[in-house]
């Protein structure tokens, strides 16, 4: 019998892993690309839909949320999954990372963050305490502690100044959190530093360790928070495995805010589990799609008169029934079914491409996977 918030290990091929995380609203198979519904929606998409493209876990963020509606609302429909009535299980971020990239009107202590909120210009003032409270009224089954993520690039003391606070507010979360039917990630930071990555991880560590001793709870699993800002893709690959092997085998790992396809399959290969970008629905609503032969860009004029489906690789709902002609003509005239049937693709695309990973793994061929793909033509717009 598997305990709320277990993760098994199913299987191993090379560094990549094959794992079930169980939540309270139903087991989640890694590795798991979430779809992002920022203000409880994935844009565009109804819930019935997140169901029926195979979506097992998505996110939504705090910062959002918090302003509105405000979580007491959310948490007077009975939490996120009654307010937006989806049954599966849903990530909250901590909604750090938004607050850190509006800098110009954060004010950053040690005891926490003071910032103007977007919507009104309202002076809001978050702790790891507050920001625990926040996540707990919104009822999310993954929580996320609150960290400093750092931008690229940054001075080495800056960054390491940010992983011993992120440590801090870390210790602090899992102390404030209460939750039995929830779990908290911690979160590593370290920018592009591997010696302050391992040091992140290793805090995170002790941290955990130091509950459980104390009779308290552990980290449920970890977040990789800090990379994809900027820096180019092979700097982020350069550390990513060797800090996705330093954390606990028996807990899932989150390479956060990443959706780049190739990023994905790579990533698994360094031993990453979850992820979760608002790539797929951004580039639907910009008139592109992922596609086993690369991305296509639905407004070029050689789609006019192509009545054969968006990708014939793929089983969606959007490619078992339109055409690309269809779809060129939607995007054309900013129909909003365009870029809602390119959203639905685009997420099959993703959630379906880590199903195939995942599948990979179990038949010990991980190796030859991400070599095929990497050769494939849809590898060809990394
Ligand atoms: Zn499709």
């Amino acid at each position: 019998m598997m305990a709320l918030f277990d993760y098994t290990l199913d299987a191993r091929s090379g560094h990549a892993r094959a794992g079930s995380f169980e939540t309270a609203h139903g087991t989640i198979k890694t590795p798991v690309f979430m779809p992002v519904g920022t203000s409880a929606t994935v844009k565009g998409i109804r819930t019935q839909t997140l169901e029926e493209i195979g979506a097992q876990v998505i996110l939504a963020n705090t910062y959002h949320l918090s302003l509105r509606p405000g979580e007491d609302l959310v948490a007077e429909a009975g939490g996120l999954h009654k307010f937006m009535n989806y049954p599966g299980p849903i990530l909250t971020d901590s909604g750090g990372f938004q607050v850190f990239s509006l800098a110009d009107t954060l004010k950053l202590d040690s005891d926490g963050l003071t910032f103007r909120s977007i919507y009104d210009g309202a002076n809001i003032r978050w702790t790891p305490e507050t920001n625990m409270e926040i996540q707990q009224k919104l009822g999310a089954d993954i929580i996320m502690q609150l960290d400093q993520c750092t931008p690229y690039p940054a001075e080495y003391d800056f960054v390491d100044k940010a992983v011993e606070l992120s440590a801090n507010w870390a210790r602090r979360c899992l102390a404030a959190h209460h939750r039995e039917d929830q779990t908290l990630f911690g979160i590593v930071q370290g920018g592009m530093e591997l010696d302050l990555r391992l040091k992140s991880v290793e805090l995170l560590q002790q941290i955990n360790d130091e509950s459980i001793a104390a009779g308290h709870k552990g980290f449920g699993g970890f977040g990789i928070g800090g990379y994809s800002v900027g820096e180019e893709h092979e700097v982020m690959f350069e550390t990513l495995g060797l800090v996705a092997r330093a954390l606990p085998e028996d807990k899932p790992r989150y390479l956060m805010g990443v959706g780049n396809p190739t990023t994905l399959v790579r990533a698994v290969g360094e031993g990453v589990d979850m992820f979760d970008c608002v790539l797929p629905t951004r580039t639907a609503r910009m008139g592109t799609a992922f596609s086993s032969e690369g991305r296509m860009n639905m407004r070029n004029a050689k789609y006019t008169h192509d009545f054969t489906p968006l990708d014939h690789a793929c089983d969606c709902p959007t490619c078992k029934n339109h055409t690309r002609a269809y779809i060129r003509h939607l995007v054309k005239q900013n129909e909003m079914l365009g870029a809602i049937l390119l959203s639905i693709h685009n997420l099959w695309f993703l959630i379906h491409l880590m199903d195939r990973a995942r599948d990979a793994v179990l038949a010990g061929g991980y190796d030859e996977f991400l070599a095929d793909w990497m050769n494939s033509p849809a590898a060809k717009d990394y």
